[in-house]
């Protein structure tokens, strides 16, 4: 067995970590974090490096799907900044992922070089006020008049809304009491007529703004139905297509993400703060939290990695993805809570990066399917009967 990084994954990194250390400053996270807003163009700066590319096949400009390097450039933004991450996903991972595995020949042509270049950015319109984890309850109506289709209904949660082009927004094109068969998914930019977007304020993840999007008799046209005629009433096998399995390792890489940063700050703090005439890092209980948060974190890795291997290789995934999820979110939340006691009073103040690590690392096992919806998927899919 060889658990070693191919050359072009630690080829990305170092691009990315240069990258970073030149153009990403401190100051620059901490004022994205304090007003909630990160600038668009900074995606157009990632996608220089040719990132925004890794989820999009050659034929529309891109260099292929690459999950390992999709995961790996997740990780190594979110060590830096988890909003930076974010706005990567929404590109490569909302919009590329999805348009390259669903979309119609003219979506594909009309989308994927636009978005390989990072001039796209998708937002996921999926949640509702009453609609969390049970996602195939949404209410949210569509309805077919010839060319166009006419939505209305209340979207919540909508990370990014407001900077986005399109919302990819899941809504019901049927009778409700069909459930997973009325289902469709339409490309709804945020601009159009009808559309009222309200922000909801989060503790954590403050850069991509949580909008709430409220729609009345929005028209788009039906050539924004993804899938096209085929798309129409089949948007929950779209969205539990094999497109989810390599979704679902966005949330744990930007956790490891978060946890390699918050280790490496408290690593680091520990040889520098004096108490008792020493340097804590020579206090065992200390030591014992930073040799626990370094053995946690290898074994983030190591599941993160093994299941982008399966995805990356087309294998049978759904267990490991969900594994990691549930694993990796729960874990690295455990991490950056060790490590901010390691750093005493200055993890919890303001201008210190660890605050802003624990309060974007608490939302990792909330979104993006929680720790117990995971916990269902794996005994459901590992056939546990259920009486
Ligand atoms: C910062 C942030 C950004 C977000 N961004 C987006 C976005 O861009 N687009 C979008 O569509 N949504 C987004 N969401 C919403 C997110 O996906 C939901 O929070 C998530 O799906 C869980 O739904 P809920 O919070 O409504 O919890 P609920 O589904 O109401 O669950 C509440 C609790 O019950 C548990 N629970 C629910 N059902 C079960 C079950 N069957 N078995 C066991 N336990 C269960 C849950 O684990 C949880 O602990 C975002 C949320 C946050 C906080």
């Amino acid at each position: 067995m060889d658990f070693s990084e191919n050359e072009e994954t630690q080829g990305l990194r170092q691009l990315l970590r240069r990258f970073l250390d030149k153009e990403v400053n401190p100051e620059m996270i901490a004022r994205w974090d304090r007003e909630d807003c990160i600038p668009r163009e900074m995606l157009k700066r990632i996608a220089e490096l040719g990132v925004c590319g890794l989820t999009v096949p050659e034929k529309y400009g891109g260099l292929g799907r690459d999950v390992l390097g999709m995961v790996a450039t997740i990780e190594e933004l979110a060590r830096r900044s988890t909003v930076l991450a974010g706005i990567y996903i929404m590109n490569a991972c909302y919009g590329s992922l999805n348009i390259a595995e669903s979309g119609t020949d003219e979506q594909k042509q009309r989308l994927l070089p636009s978005l390989a270049t990072g001039d796209l950015l998708f937002a996921y319109g999926l949640s509702e006020p009453d609609v969390g984890s049970d996602l195939a309850s949404v209410k949210t109506g569509a309805e077919r008049r010839g060319e166009t289709v006419i939505i209305n209904g209340y979207k919540r949660w909508c990370s990014g809304a407001e900077m986005s082009d399109y919302i990819y927004m899941l809504v019901r094109s049927g009778e409700p009491q069909a459930r997973y068969k009325n289902l469709s998914i339409v490309l709804v930019p945020p601009t159009s007529r009808g559309i009222t977007l309200q922000t909801v304020g989060t503790m954590g993840m403050r850069g991509i703004p949580t909008n709430d999007v409220i729609l009345d008799d929005v028209e788009v046209p039906f050539a924004n139905v993804i899938g096209g005629e085929a798309g129409w009433n089949r948007g929950w096998s779209l969205l539990a297509g094999p497109t989810l399995e390599a979704e679902k390792l966005e949330v744990p890489a930007l956790a490891v993400g978060i946890a390699e940063a918050a280790v490496a700050e408290a690593w680091e703090y520990s040889q520098q703060r004096k108490q008792f005439g020493g340097r804590i890092c020579a206090i065992q209980s200390i030591r014992h939290m930073l040799a626990d948060v370094q053995t946690k974190l290898a074994a983030c890795r190591l599941m993160l990695t093994h299941a982008a291997w399966k995805v990356h290789t087309a294998q049978p995934s759904a267990v490991e993805t969900s594994m990691a999820k549930l694993f990796v979110c729960d874990t690295a939340r455990e991490i950056v809570l060790t490590c901010q006691q390691v750093l005493g009073a200055y993890g919890y103040a303001h201008g210190f990066a660890m605050e802003r690590y624990v309060r974007d690392v608490l939302v990792m096992p909330i979104f993006g399917g929680s720790s117990a919806i995971q916990k269902n998927n794996i005994a459901n899919l590992m056939r546990l009967p259920r009486e």
